[in-house]
């Protein structure tokens, strides 16, 4: 019995110690890594689920080490947040699109509407918007193209409603839409609607996992019928059969994100498959 518990105990010690190695090894390579632009943009398609076109993107970071292979955000994001390196990355990130942007207008290809995840622990930081915006005007991104993705946490992170309040009044001016990402994980998704000016609402994988459930399906119709009225836009993330889509259309969600359209692309393939279902 003894030995056994001594066992795990030492099993247990050497996981951790293989995560923090891991999480360390992570940490050193980042600066290289995005230097070398080794984090690239990957876009998945937001549909509109009645016309089949194309409405916009999310991008989504992928990590292709050159000696490590491909690392996906489960594996870095969690401890970029921890350790601070996650500014840097959605900083990144953002340029990159705004790149992409300024590519398409210079190229006069059409621009697909694209959102940004921004991390909590960035949103609290005073100096994000005007950096953003100095990127954009950098690019000369035309203002309602890039929306910036906030989860519930931001808002309930700081106390100060009017901080929060201000900043995403600041958003819009600076030309920026705002999206609640993960909409209905939290505790109060509903009240958020009320206090804060967002112009989207994305709806969390769970529902689209439960849909068959008649009490998820009212849930999802009261927020419909909420959202039409407050003139916010909804979309659908994790949608990966029809039975879900045929739901979703059912009851009128505007767009629809998930692998039965598209999982995430790089930027060339993202093209490829946008070209067909432009509007
Ligand atoms: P998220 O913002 O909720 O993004 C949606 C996630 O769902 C993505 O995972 C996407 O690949 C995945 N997904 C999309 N459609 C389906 C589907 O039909 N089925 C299933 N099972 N999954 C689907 P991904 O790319 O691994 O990203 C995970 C999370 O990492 C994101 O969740 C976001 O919170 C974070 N993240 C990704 N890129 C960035 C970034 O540039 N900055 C920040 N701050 N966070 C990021
Ligand atoms: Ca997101
Ligand atoms: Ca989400
Ligand atoms: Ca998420």
């Amino acid at each position: 019995q003894r030995y056994q518990s001594q066992q795990t105990v030492t099993y247990y010690d050497s996981a951790i110690t293989r995560q923090l190695q891991k999480e360390h090894e992570l940490s050193d390579l980042f600066r290289n890594s995005i230097q070398n632009h080794d984090f690239q943009v990957y876009l998945q398609p937001k549909v509109c689920p009645y016309s089949g076109r194309i409405m916009g993107a999310e991008a989504l970071v992928r990590w292709q080490h050159p000696k490590r292979g491909m690392i996906y955000p489960s594996e870095f994001i969690p401890l970029f947040e921890r350790n601070g390196n996650i500014c840097c990355l959605d900083n990144y990130m953002f340029e990159e699109v705004c790149a992409l942007i300024a590519r398409w207008i210079k190229n006069k290809q059409p621009v697909i509407p694209i959102s940004v995840n921004l991390s909590r622990q960035h949103f609290k930081n005073p100096d994000l918007l005007p950096h953003l915006s100095e990127i954009a005007r950098k690019y000369l991104v035309p203002d309602g193209v890039i929306e910036l993705e906030l989860t519930e946490s931001v808002f309930f992170d700081d106390r100060r409603i009017e901080i929060v309040k201000g900043n995403i009044k600041t958003m819009h001016q600076l030309g920026f839409l705002c999206s609640l990402d993960d909409f209905g994980t939290g505790y109060s998704s509903l009240g958020l609607l009320k206090e804060f000016d967002i112009d989207t609402i994305k709806l969390d994988r769970k529902f689209a996992q439960d849909i068959t459930n008649p009490k998820s399906q009212h849930i999802l119709a009261c927020i419909m019928e909420l959202t039409k009225n407050l003139n916010i836009k909804t979309v659908a993330e994790g949608i990966e059969t029809q039975e879900q889509l045929d739901c979703l259309k059912g009851l009128h969600c505007d767009l629809i994100q998930g692998y039965l359209y598209s999982k995430p692309l790089p930027i060339p393939e993202f093209e490829q498959w946008a070209e067909s279902r432009l509007f």
